[in-house]
């Protein structure tokens, strides 16, 4: 895959650039290594200093940051905005919150005595194989606990974001952090096999699609090195009788659209009780219709097109796919002529087992709608995936409420709200969506050497 910017309103290509030659991937490996040694004795205040430092480079250039998010990528350049002040907030919480996570830990029990306590140290240099959805957000997310812990960074972004992914190796370089503790790989996917079996690399973190976090979890495996895996997810968002059904149309869309459809924890499969469905499914369908699609860099756009051609074709031909086998288009459902990469946003009934959409990530802003006669078969439903990453529940029914924090299959629920990633909160999957967290005292302990000092 060419490492390369096409602006998907138009599928002009920007800037091409040479995947970097082995020689380059070794001086930054070589660079990563020595730069770990050194900046894994700083002290916490010193780290904090540099991750709030880049946290004012980010704010300073938001905007160009934002723009280059849209024409790489697509998203409206509102959303783009948005993603910088969320990635300048993450920076610093963590440069603020970190130490506590990370401080020495007494333990009690049988087996400890007086003294004995656990210690949270860096491992590394950490790959992380990094999606182009959300470009900076995603990286960051990772980063900002990292720099906090003591590791270092090698970023391998998606092929189809390499400017984003040079603004960010920019703006640590700007921030001061020494060379070498964030370096950016311009390298295509084939290339890391090398990379995670160097043994100057400790760990990797992979955000992305089923495939690659198998591919890296495996090389990683058969190395005996750790990875956290945030894959795909075919998210519920279950709405229930006592629901506030107009908060429960106005975000269920926002929650399917944000992003032109393509986030791992967007709502991807309505799961909507009968005695409610045909009035929320009506309500759901003139709010799509409404939406504005277009021109990303528009500040009136609410959805821009998808990333890639590929993209485009995969989810028109899930959409097809479902009409071909009786669904029914309660709005869209047709392909979109021009050039760029856009898909009417679409909800769809009358699914059935065989149809794609059912279980399958949609990654576009496409709706799935089910009926579900009570909680039990909202439940079942929900749970028939191979995904579980997040779940939106919405009802005013404490007992149902805990029913379906019980119950659900996923590493998230939330109630009564779409699924957004809280710096405070952990964020993960279980089952195909992957596993381990980021974020949280979770998330920073994850490439963390969790030392047991025993004391007699
Ligand atoms: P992708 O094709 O898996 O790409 C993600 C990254 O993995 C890219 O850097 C890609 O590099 C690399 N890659 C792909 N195949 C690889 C392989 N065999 N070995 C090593 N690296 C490989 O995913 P995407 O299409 O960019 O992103 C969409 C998917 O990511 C969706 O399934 C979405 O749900 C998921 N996602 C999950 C989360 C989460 O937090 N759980 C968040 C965002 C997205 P190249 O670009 O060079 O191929």
């Amino acid at each position: 895959m060419s490492i390369s910017s096409v602006y998907p309103a138009t599928g002009e290509t920007l800037k091409t650039f040479e995947p970097y030659d082995e020689a380059e991937v070794e001086r930054r490996l070589a660079l990563a290594d020595s730069a770990f040694r050194v900046y894994r004795r700083t002290r916490f205040d010193e780290r904090a200093t540099l991750v709030r430092a880049m946290a004012d480079v980010l704010e300073a250039d938001r905007a160009a940051i934002a723009e280059m998010m849209t024409l790489e990528m697509g998203k409206p350049v509102v959303q783009a905005r948005n993603e910088v002040t969320k990635c300048v907030g993450v920076l610093r919480y963590y440069a603020e919150h970190a130490a506590a996570m990370l401080a020495d830990e007494p333990v009690a029990g049988t087996a400890a005595k007086n003294g004995s306590y656990l210690k949270y140290q860096p491992i590394g240099p950490v790959l992380a194989v990094m999606p182009w959805n959300f470009p900076l957000w995603q990286v960051i997310r990772f980063a900002a606990p990292a720099f906090m812990v003591g590791n270092v960074a090698l970023l391998k972004h998606a092929s189809n974001v390499p400017q984003t992914a040079l603004n960010i190796e920019d703006a640590a370089r700007r921030a001061g952090f020494p060379e070498g503790v964030f370096q950016t790989l311009l390298v295509g996917g084939d290339r890391v096999q090398a990379i995670l079996e160097d043994d100057r690399v400790a760990a990797a973190t992979l955000t992305g699609s089923e495939g690659a976090g198998r591919s890296v979890a495996a090389i990683a495996g058969n190395a005996i090195k750790k990875t956290v895996l945030e894959l795909g997810g075919a998210d519920p968002f279950i709405v229930m009788p006592s629901a506030d059904l107009e908060r429960a149309v106005e975000i269920g869309v926002w929650a399917r659209v944000q992003n032109n459809g393509q986030s791992c924890i967007a709502a991807k499969r309505f799961i909507i009780h009968e005695a409610i469905a045909d009035e929320y499914f009506e309500r759901y369908a003139a709010a799509m219709s409404k939406l504005v699609v277009g021109d990303p860099l528009d500040e009136a756009t609410q959805v821009g097109p998808l990333a890639t051609a590929q993209g485009r074709d995969e989810v028109n031909e899930q959409v097809q796919d479902a009409l071909s086998k009786g669904a029914k288009a309660i709005c869209g459902g047709g392909t979109m002529d021009g050039p760029g990469w856009f898909v009417q946003p679409a909800a769809l009934t009358e699914l059935t087992p065989d149809m794609r959409v059912y279980r399958d990530e949609v990654f576009g802003p496409v709706t799935s709608f089910f009926r579900a006669a009570g909680i039990d078969e909202a439940i079942a439903l929900a749970n028939d995936t191979s995904f579980g990453l997040s779940s939106s529940v919405w009802t005013e029914d404490a007992a149902e409420q805990r029913r379906f924090a019980d119950d659900l299959e996923s590493g998230m629920v939330y109630i009564n709200a779409m699924t957004i990633s809280y710096f405070d909160l952990p964020f993960g999957g279980v089952k195909r969506s992957g596993y381990g967290r980021e974020l949280s005292p979770a998330g920073i302990r994850e490439f963390t050497n969790i030392k047991t000092v025993f004391s007699d």
